[in-house]
């Protein structure tokens, strides 16, 4: 049974607002140029990695 809010949860978990903080993505993704609009596939890094900060595994770009 669920204890707490879930938009509490959402907004306010440290998992959830490390997601939304472009500055702590890891790999590529933490040196891309493209971090702040794209930041790639959350799910995507954390399935491959077990880090969801990771980069995406699934892109092909890599910058500079
Ligand atoms: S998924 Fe690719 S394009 Fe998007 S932020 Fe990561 S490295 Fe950049």
């Amino acid at each position: 049974m669920r204890t707490d809010d879930l938009v509490q949860v959402y907004r306010e978990h440290p998992l959830f607002l490390s997601l939304r903080d472009p500055d702590r993505l890891g790999g590529r993704c933490g040196r891309c140029e493209f971090r702040t609009r794209c930041g790639g596939s959350r799910a995507r890094a954390y399935a491959a990695t077990g880090d969801p900060l990771a980069e995406d595994p699934g892109c092909v770009y890599e910058p500079a």
